[in-house]
């Protein structure tokens, strides 16, 4: 085997032109680790959100990001039984110490000494990733690992927020808003699934389109309805929404709030416009509002969200597929926002 291999490094904080893509070390493992040969990873905002930087992100330069990827087993550590060299394989990039009090009531996302594959960590844009064998299941044969890789972040974080932690339940109203992207495109489906109304908040005729095709029951335009909770609590006869699904943030956080019925809850996993939202605390307290944040998910929670796309019951949808090489130009075409679905990289 080849002692070096391609990677696209981050070499400085800054816009896409710090990308890189270099020869450097194939990672060595440890006995509890595996080497994947990476096939496809796909973008997230969190991969934007390494390569800017921010003062609370301290991690050492040059760095791999890519926390979404599936691929196959090239070597196995020592003490590793439960995959074996061949196998492709989707990875949980939540790294956990498996020792803490919170680990140990298996709730590896609260981990003390959480850390993010892609993140605080290498990641997935290489063609080689080293990471915990706990952290990887096995893609059944029959399964089309693309789809994995499109949906497989996105999923578990969208299946710990609507189930875990909102907890959905058939009947209930959930808004969506910022509609069209990768989590959302999860949300819609898993909602469905459950037995929920969905209200998808979006901008285009085209994402509109994509939204409906996916199931949401109803569709408002935010840009030309700017108080779109009030069409929410029109569609729900007064009430407002159980649930809103939200990750867009600043730009959306009022309305967000303002849709909620009585009792209802907000369930956050992202703040991609902005995170000084305004909150009327009034409100909260008067209208007895949650307010629930969610990072990434459980093992537990993982293994469920893997099954439900082993299953096909939540369906990939991929807008452009690049090259490694490419990456640059596939995090501008991300920050961007006109993309519907998700964004892949293929790795050769
Ligand atoms: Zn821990």
């Amino acid at each position: 085997m080849a002692e070096t291999m391609k990677a696209a490094l981050i070499e400085a904080h800054g816009d896409s032109s710090n990308i890189a893509i270099k020869e450097v070390p194939i990672p060595k493992i440890g006995d509890n680790d595996v080497l994947i040969k990476v096939k496809y990873c796909s973008l997230n905002r969190l991969d934007i959100f390494v390569r800017k930087g921010s003062p609370a992100l301290k991690i050492p330069l040059p760095h791999v990001s890519g926390s979404d990827f599936v691929g196959v087993i090239e070597k196995t550590g020592n003490n590793v039984i439960n995959v074996s060299v061949g196998d492709w394989v989707v990875v949980n990039a939540v790294w956990y110490c498996n020792r803490c009090e919170r680990c140990l009531q298996g709730e590896q996302s609260l981990c003390d000494e959480f850390k993010m594959i892609g993140e605080h960590l290498w990641g997935g844009f290489a063609q080689f990733a080293k990471v915990p064998a706990r952290n990887v299941i096995k893609i059944p044969d029959y399964v089309d690992p693309k789809a994995v890789a499109t949906l497989g972040l996105t999923t578990l974080t969208a299946w710990r927020m609507l189930k875990s932690k909102a907890k959905l339940k058939p009947g209930d109203v959930v808004v969506i808003p910022g509609a069209g992207g990768g989590l959302s495109t999860s949300a819609i489906q898993i909602s469905k699934l459950l037995g929920a109304t969905v209200i998808a908040i979006t901008s285009t005729e085209r994402k509109e389109k994509h939204v409906k095709s996916l199931g949401a029951d109803y569709v408002i335009n935010y840009k030309s309805n700017p108080e779109w909770a009030k069409e929410v609590k029109k569609i729900t006869g007064g009430k407002g929404a159980d649930i809103v699904f939200e990750s867009v943030g600043e730009a959306t956080w009022k309305q967000s709030l303002r849709s909620l019925k009585k009792g209802g809850k907000l369930v956050t996993a992202g703040a991609t416009t902005g995170f000084n939202g305004q909150t009327n605390i009034g409100a909260i307290f008067w209208f007895q509002l949650e307010i629930l944040g969610s990072t990434m998910a459980n093992m537990q929670e993982f293994r469920e969200a893997m099954s439900l796309i082993f299953t096909g019951k939540i369906k990939p949808i991929i807008d452009r597929i690049y090259p490694l090489e490419k990456l640059a130009e596939a995090e501008d075409y991300l920050d961007e926002g006109n993309h519907i679905g998700k964004i892949l990289i293929e790795i050769s």
